[in-house]
């Protein structure tokens, strides 16, 4: 087989984050027909070994690591069932895509060529144990629940990078960060409108956190803060954003005026406001807008559960409280953000009864390559949501991967790179999360490197992956092996 023999395999079998099953069943069956020792955890993840090819036997074990689960996403004019229905490839010249879905090249290129390191015999390598993780696109929690005393290797490297000659050193940890606030409600007539924020940019938490994009829950809660300041108002309810990891692109927010509200005099505060809005982000988001559906009577209502006028003031006063963005930026990285949160999910929750509470629940993600520093915002966090009587829940928590200035694998790779691409590699550090976090957090001294081919768009349905660089990155895997 060939690393492109193999992704073209696993694109053949669903496996979408939480739907791994088959594909762990599918690696399970490969490691026993080529009969190799492997391990299946209750998560799902698999470990299979190799013993040292001839000449070997004597080296440190080199462990290779990737992610087996993929984000599902698709154009909205796709029927196919992600979750059972296997992606269409297409290719398209040097590049491969998929018919209207993401293509999982994130991170098939990783277990596509594990396998072909654990299958190809003619290869050169030591001893080798190849870490197959699910649901790392979901809050790594594979590489969590993966108990690592299986393995006796102390050099991994990370197949879960998007660019060629880019070595990945060290990134950020996180946390994911849940609040709940409990807000008084009644019963009023009046007239219902709802404001939509959306044509935001968004982008990954991680990588986009420094670009000065639009979050649009802030923009909902900055418009709806000024229009408090001027106008009575209950809040119903407000939702945006369905991702931890990813910045909200659209916030919808559904809010109740008296009867007899002037409808054009309000509109003339919106509009102000929503002009200085978007000019003020018109580089960054140029197509934000600000609309609202109220068609004069046709928005009259009776009896809406809501919030009380007060409890709209406290919700909006907490959500102008609440930090978000680049907190610190690293010294060493120029430009690279050192500690951020970012709010992905906003909403409210109705309650059972009449004379429930509505609660408004966010959720953070917070990332720092600095573990103190991380503990310092998330005590902000709480020290805020405490104030306004609510509660702050964690999960998803994994350690910063520390950039280690002197790392002799990283070392070692540099020269392997150079040797065959007669070039220099770049070495970064991200502030997104890789499993190199979590892992090293568990192996202790583990020396760690991520890399990848070329891919774009990942995470969307434009995802595509460069052919040569996928092969191009297998011969470097190979040369890595061969050095090791
Ligand atoms: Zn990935």
């Amino acid at each position: 087989m060939s690393v492109m023999g193999y992704f073209r395999q696993i694109c053949a079998i669903p496996h979408g984050s939480f739907h791994t099953e088959q594909i762990s069943s599918f690696l399970e069956q490969f490691a026993q027909d080529e009969k190799l020792r492997y391990v299946r955890d209750e998560a799902g993840n698999v470990i299979i070994f190799k013993p040292a090819s001839p000449g070997y036997e004597d080296h440190e074990p080199l462990i290779l690591q990737g992610h087996v689960d993929m984000v599902l996403e698709k154009t909205a004019d796709c029927t196919k069932d992600l979750e059972k229905e296997a992606i269409t490839l297409i290719e398209d010249g040097e590049w491969l895509k998929a018919d209207r879905t993401t293509l999982g090249a994130d991170d098939g290129t990783a277990v596509a060529m594990m396998m072909e390191a654990l299958s190809d015999n003619s290869l050169a390598h030591p001893p080798l144990e190849c870490v197959f993780t699910v649901n790392e696109e979901v809050g790594m929690l594979g590489a969590e629940a993966l108990d690592t005393s299986v393995l006796s290797g102390t050099r991994l490297l990370n197949l879960d990078s998007e660019e060629e000659g880019v070595l990945t050193a060290g990134c950020a940890g996180g946390a994911e960060e849940t609040f709940r606030v409990p807000f008084k409600t009644e019963t009023e007539d009046g007239i219902l409108v709802e404001f939509l924020v959306d044509g935001l940019l968004g982008g990954h938490s991680g990588d986009a956190i420094n670009r000065g994009r639009a979050n649009a829950d802030f923009i909902m809660a900055r418009l709806l803060y000024r229009l408090m300041k001027k106008y009575e108002f209950n809040l119903v309810s407000i939702e945006g954003g369905n991702k931890d990891n990813a910045i909200p692109r659209e916030c919808r927010a559904s809010i109740l005026f008296p009867n007899g509200a002037e409808q054009s005099t309000i509109e003339k505060t919106v509009q102000k406001i929503d002009d200085q809005i978007v000019a003020e982000y018109s580089r960054t988001d140029p197509e934000l807008s600000v609309t609202w559906n109220w068609k004069g009577d046709e928005n009259l209502r009776r009896d809406v559960l809501c919030m009380t006028e007060k409890a709209t003031r406290k919700a909006l006063r907490l959500l102008m409280a609440l930090p978000n963005g680049v907190i610190e930026y690293s010294p060493d990285f120029p430009g690279l953000p050192q500690t951020s949160l970012s709010m992905g999910i906003l909403k409210t929750e109705m309650p059972e009864d009449e004379d429930g509470e509505i609660v408004l629940t966010g959720t953070f993600l917070v990332r720092s390559s600095i573990n103190s520093q991380k503990g310092y915002v998330i005590n902000r966090l709480e020290a805020i949501v405490k104030e306004f009587d609510g509660e702050l829940t964690e999960c998803g928590v994994y350690p910063a991967w520390e950039y280690r200035p002197d790392s002799s694998f990283r070392n070692m790779i540099v020269s392997v790179f150079e040797a065959k691409f007669g070039r220099k590699p770049e070495v970064v550090m991200i502030h997104g999360g890789l499993e190199c976090g979590l892992l090293s957090g568990k192996i202790a001294g583990l020396d760690c490197v991520s890399i990848g081919p070329d891919t774009e768009d990942i995470h969307t349905p434009a995802e595509r992956l460069n052919i040569p660089s996928f092969e191009r990155t297998w011969e470097l895997v190979k040369g890595i092996m061969e050095q090791a």
